[in-house]
C-alpha cells in the first residue's frame, strides 16, 4: 500500500509525494495574482504621469537624498530615487500624492523599504507643478 499523508489544509488524504490538488489551485492564484501585481507595477512606473511626478519630486528636493541630508547632514546626488513614504501597496490612493513623495538614494530607498513611514523629519515643500507639466 502507498505511503499517504493528510493535506495540511484541505483534510483530505492524498499520496505522501503528492500535492493537494487544492495548494496547486491556491499557488496557481498566487502566482497570477503576483504576475498581475508585478506588471501593475511596470505599468506605473513607465507612465509619463510618473516620470514627470518623480522629476518634479526629485527638483523639489533640489536632487539630494533627504534622508542622507537630514538625518546623516550627507549630500549624496547619485542613484537617487522618489519614495512612497506611505507605500503604494498599502495606501494605493496616495501614490499620486507628491506630500507622499520624498526623494531619497538607493539605499536609503532600500533601508526604508514598505515601512509606510520615515525615520526622519521630513517637510515637503510645494511642488510648482505648471513648470513641470
Ligand atoms: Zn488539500
Ligand atoms: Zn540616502
Amino acid at each position: 500500500m502507498p505511503r499517504t499523508k493528510i493535506c495540511s489544509n484541505c483534510n483530505k488524504r492524498i499520496l505522501q509525494k503528492e500535492v493537494c490538488k487544492c495548494k496547486k489551485a491556491w499557488n496557481k492564484t498566487v502566482s497570477n495574482e503576483k504576475n498581475q501585481q508585478y506588471a501593475d507595477e511596470k505599468k506605473f512606473f513607465n507612465s509619463i504621469r510618473w516620470k514627470k511626478l518623480r522629476w518634479g519630486i526629485l527638483d523639489r528636493d533640489e536632487g539630494v537624498c533627504m534622508r542622507c541630508l537630514i538625518k546623516f547632514n550627507l549630500i549624496k546626488t547619485s542613484t537617487l530615487e522618489a519614495h512612497h513614504i506611505k507605500s503604494r501597496k498599502n495606501y494605493p490612493e496616495l501614490r499620486w500624492d507628491e506630500s507622499n513623495l520624498v526623494t531619497l538614494c538607493k539605499s536609503c530607498n532600500t533601508e526604508l523599504g514598505t515601512n509606510d513611514k520615515l525615520d526622519f523629519a521630513f517637510e515637503p515643500k510645494e511642488i510648482e507643478y505648471e513648470y513641470h507639466l
